[in-house]
């Protein structure tokens, strides 16, 4: 092993072990500090450091004979075939036990924590590409599980256009207020949804027309390329190798471009949710209303369940008022998200 990489597996060691970071926390601080992760990667993997803090190669001990071939795959053999064999340890034996130990005790710890809970989960999007935010939790530390603050979580590295990250104790009564105003307002909600489902309608009867051009179009492209074959083995038509393979190529590289199209267009109408009855949204502006006239509160959850039944988007630009959309209030005009 290079002397670099040693001093990487010890620094990760290091970094579990005293300076309390979590596997989590390793893998963006490595990835931030541009260290080259063993996989050949920019970024590093929390599972690239989990193997590392387990590998008992680190202090010395190896095993030869672990696994056996199988057809093209490798299986491993029961542990007592294995043969230790020595190497220079890197890492201190004291480190890797008391990672160990901490590895044993967080999962005890996780298996214990409820599933956190988001109420925009899968629901916050980016105007500019389009995409989901994630969620996240910051932490406040040890025994302040209620100071723990939750978020919505923007980032470059996992393909969003910016780093940003918006809190959830912000956006969450931001949006639950809109939509109460939406519920408590009948007319307004019967109008919004009857324009959303209009325009669903049109949308898709517009991706079925286009579906049907690009298929067109893909048959024509296929005879096209028949029609090449054809000619370039005909002894008449004096078609040169390199002008079939130009023009083969042409025709494939359309292809392409063409089935790329269709498949996003079948993607997204596969995708159009089906809308609910009116007669449901108004079931539930009911149990909104008698909310507010003082009766119990909504539970978290079940604000949710109005929420995904509404399908609820909530766009944040960059700058200025966020606004929501769903079976109250059809989609923006905008460009289309998935063609770039
Ligand atoms: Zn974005």
């Amino acid at each position: 092993m290079v002397e670099d990489e040693a001093d990487v597996i010890r620094y990760i060691f290091e970094l579990y072990a005293r300076e309390g970071l979590s596997i989590r926390g390793i893998a963006e601080h490595l990835t931030d500090d541009d260290i080259p992760s063993p996989t050949g990667r920019s970024s590093w993997g929390k599972s690239t450091i989990t193997k590392i803090l387990r590998n008992e190669t680190y202090i010395g001990t190896n095993y030869y004979n672990k696994s056996k071939r199988n057809g093209k795959d490798r299986e491993q053999r029961a542990r007592e075939k294995w043969i230790p064999i020595d190497t220079t340890p890197i890492v201190d034996p004291r480190i890797f036990r008391e990672v160990q130990e901490k590895l044993r005790r967080n999962k005890a710890v996780r298996r214990q924590e409820p599933r956190r809970f988001y109420l925009l989960s899968g629901m916050v999007y980016c105007p500019d590409c389009g995409r989901p935010y994630a969620c996240q939790t910051q932490k406040a530390g040890k025994h302040r599980r209620k100071n723990d603050a939750p978020q919505y979580r923007h980032r470059s590295r996992e393909g969003h256009c910016r780093n940003r990250i918006i809190s959830a104790r912000k956006v969450d009564p931001v949006v639950w207020s809109r939509i109460v105003e939406v519920l408590l307002d009948p007319d307004n909600l019967r109008k919004g949804y009857e324009e959303s489902l209009e325009q669903q309608q049109a949308t898709t009867k517009r991706q079925r027309l286009r579906l049907e051009t690009l298929e067109r179009a893909r048959q024509k492209h296929e005879k096209k390329g028949a029609n090449l074959m054809t000619a370039y083995l005909d002894p008449d038509i004096q078609l040169t190798k390199t002008e079939y393979l130009q023009q083969r190529t042409a025709i494939e590289d359309e292809l392409k471009t063409l089935d790329a199209e269709i498949d996003e267009i079948r993607t997204q109408l596969a995708s159009v949710a089906a809308p609910p009855e009116f007669e449901t949204i108004e079931a539930f502006a009911g149990e909104v209303r008698e909310q507010l006239e003082g009766a119990d509160d909504l539970s978290p959850p079940e604000k949710r369940k109005i929420l995904e039944l509404l399908h609820v988007r909530v766009f944040i630009p960059e700058e200025g008022e966020l606004w929501l959309e769903g079976w109250f209030d059809p989609p923006r005009e905008r460009q289309s998200i998935t063609s770039r």
